[in-house]
């Protein structure tokens, strides 16, 4: 019995993984991994701080800081900074944990961190959320170093306030280094960083149609379905867009914009959308214009999934647990075939049993599903490129950077494939599960190192 509060998205993130590590052979092949999953979902240091900062009328103001430093057996912790108002440590520690297996996924020397703070941007000018980056870097720079604990954005930290804490870091320790990744271009940020998780998750997803079709198909032709209008539902719509695919779909907090045009979403109104983004807007505006409204509806409190008629392909990438197990059931029925998350943990465990249990059932006529500890690791991968840049004072090009993260999706799906193969599908044919696939690989990565 643990005396711990209660934290319900760790839980549902280690019992995720450690129910597929256990219907697999993984124990019995390595007895000794058991242990190791033990050890491994205890974080080997958590950091929890008061961040105090002024507002514009001279007021002061209190949140709570953290920085979850999960693992660091394959290299420094990396990963992101959560500012969100839901942010706690249950929240966080569900993204270290998954964080630790989707680094040791890319093939790169990064242990696995997660960190932020209740602050919600939302609502705050760009000299209040300065002055919080700016208090929050004054206590996280005591604990974070480029060879000890690299952090990036996430959910409300943009490559702005990475600039603005990278600052802070400076000034408090006299240094530069490359202390946090996602930075701006001509700062030390490397090429194709902002478009990364986006782009990469295309990639995981264009290998999981070339497979599924035996080499016959790819986005060409695909109606895609996306949730969320950050970072990584604009740069996953751009990269399927120029592979041919439609999209059909985007949404915001408030709701669901769905295009009721042939076209869909093109990519004039991606760049539109990227634009009231930073400007803080809601889609609802594009959707009640003139100029669109015979383009899109937009469904107030909505998420796209029920709202879509037809449908190949599916990326949720807003938030956590953002597909429901009904939402799937109604995926399934539209006939949705290729399902991968941009965002961490965006299906339910109720989802994801549905798009398993079609996938055993109808083996190749059915959806397939891609977790995003897998799908979306093209984010922090190039981010591992980004600290390799900085080591060695130089800069790829877009190509370079672009090349190199096409391979690491490309190992990275082989790697979930072939390691479901070989721990769970022999009766499963040749559709094995991804989720298992990625998430044996990643943790026998951690397990063997620890
Ligand atoms: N927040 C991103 C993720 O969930 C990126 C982390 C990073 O680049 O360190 O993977």
């Amino acid at each position: 019995m643990s005396n711990l509060p209660s934290e319900p998205e760790f839980q549902q993130a280690y019992k995720e993984l450690s129910s597929t590590l256990e219907n697999s052979s993984l124990f019995e092949k390595h007895p000794d991994y058991k242990k190791a999953l033990q050890v491994a979902s205890i974080p080997e240091r958590i950091i929890q701080f008061r961040v105090t900062w002024e507002n514009d009328k001279g007021e002061v103001q209190v949140n709570n800081g953290f920085r979850v430093q999960f693992n660091s057996a394959l290299g420094p912790y990396k990963g992101g900074l959560r500012f969100h108002p839901s942010v706690n440590l249950s929240i966080l520690k569900f993204l270290g944990f998954e964080q630790m297996f989707k680094n040791a996924l890319t093939g790169l020397s990064m242990g696995g961190g997660k960190g932020g703070a209740d602050f919600d941007p939302k609502g705050k000018s760009d000299n209040e959320i300065r002055k919080f980056c700016v208090s929050f870097m004054r206590e996280l720079n005591k604990h974070i170093g480029a060879d000890t604990d690299i952090p990036a954005g996430d959910i409300g930290v943009s490559p702005r306030e990475i600039g603005w804490m990278f600052g802070a870091y400076r000034a408090e320790k006299n240094k530069w280094e490359g202390v946090l990744t996602g930075k701006g271009g001509n700062w030390g940020g490397s090429l194709i960083r902002p478009e990364a998780t986006g782009y990469g998750l295309v990639y995981y997803v264009q290998h999981m149609i070339q497979y599924a079709s035996g080499g016959k198909e790819s986005f060409e032709g695909k109606r895609v379905a996306i949730s969320g209008s950050g970072n990584v539902a604009q740069y996953a719509a751009l990269k399927a867009i120029e592979l041919g695919a439609t999209i059909i779909s985007l949404s915001d907090s408030k709701g669901a914009l769905i295009a009721t045009d042939a076209k869909g979403i093109t990519p004039d109104v991606v760049e539109i959308i990227a634009d009231m983004k930073v400007k803080r807007k809601q889609l609802s505006e594009l959707a009640a214009s003139a100029e669109y409204k015979s383009k899109f509806t937009y469904i107030d409190g909505a998420r796209p999934w029920t709202h879509v008629e037809k449908v190949d392909v599916v990326l949720p990438s807003a938030t956590q647990n953002e597909v429901s197990g009904e939402e799937a059931a109604k995926l399934i029925a539209l006939g949705a075939k290729f399902i991968a998350e941009g965002s961490n943990m965006g299906c339910t465990q109720e989802a994801i049993d549905a798009f398993e249990q079609d996938r055993r059932e109808k083996k190749g006529d059915a959806i397939w599903y891609a977790p995003g500890k897998a799908a979306n690791a093209g984010g922090v991968a190039v981010s591992g490129l980004e600290m390799a840049q900085n080591s060695q004072r130089l800069k790829w090009t877009s190509e370079e950077v672009d090349e190199k993260l096409k391979g690491i999706m490309k190992n990275c799906f082989e790697n979930c494939l072939s390691t479901a193969k070989e721990y769970v599908a022999s009766a499963e044919g040749e559709f094995p599960s991804l989720v298992a696939g990625g998430n044996i690989a990643g943790f026998s990565k951690v397990a063997a190192a620890m």
